[in-house]
């Protein structure tokens, strides 16, 4: 499972960087999940929360921000958001001619003491 790699990454990451830094505790860590990065952010959670027990992860709040790609109709122009690469728009049907964001897979934020 892929989601699973990245949250072993994720947790491998934070320990590395609280390490550095001689944090022992982590109270909150935010991530954000693009709809198009190809990380699906629940499965995602689910491998996250599978894999925390027993790290200093393990009593975190986890925020999982999911955010959305932006395409712009090829006929009518019109802006909407994309939960998959091959949504079309919601008024034509017809696939975007331009796609922005939603392809981010990232650590927003840690708190640490
Ligand atoms: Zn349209």
């Amino acid at each position: 499972m892929h989601e699973l790699s990245l949250a072993l990454e994720v947790i491998d990451l934070v320990s590395k960087e609280t390490q550095k830094k001689s944090l022992s505790r982590v109270f909150e860590m935010e991530i954000e999940v693009g709809t198009l990065s190809g990380v699906e952010a629940e499965t995602f959670q689910s491998a996250l929360e599978m894999v925390v027990k027993g790290t200093l992860l393990e009593d975190s709040k986890i925020i999982i921000n999911q955010t959305f790609a932006v395409g712009t109709c090829s006929d009518c122009q019109k802006d909407f958001n994309m939960k998959e690469r091959m949504a079309t728009c919601p008024d034509c049907r017809s696939y975007p001619s331009k796609i922005i964001g939603g392809d981010q897979f990232r650590v927003v934020s840690i708190l640490a003491e």
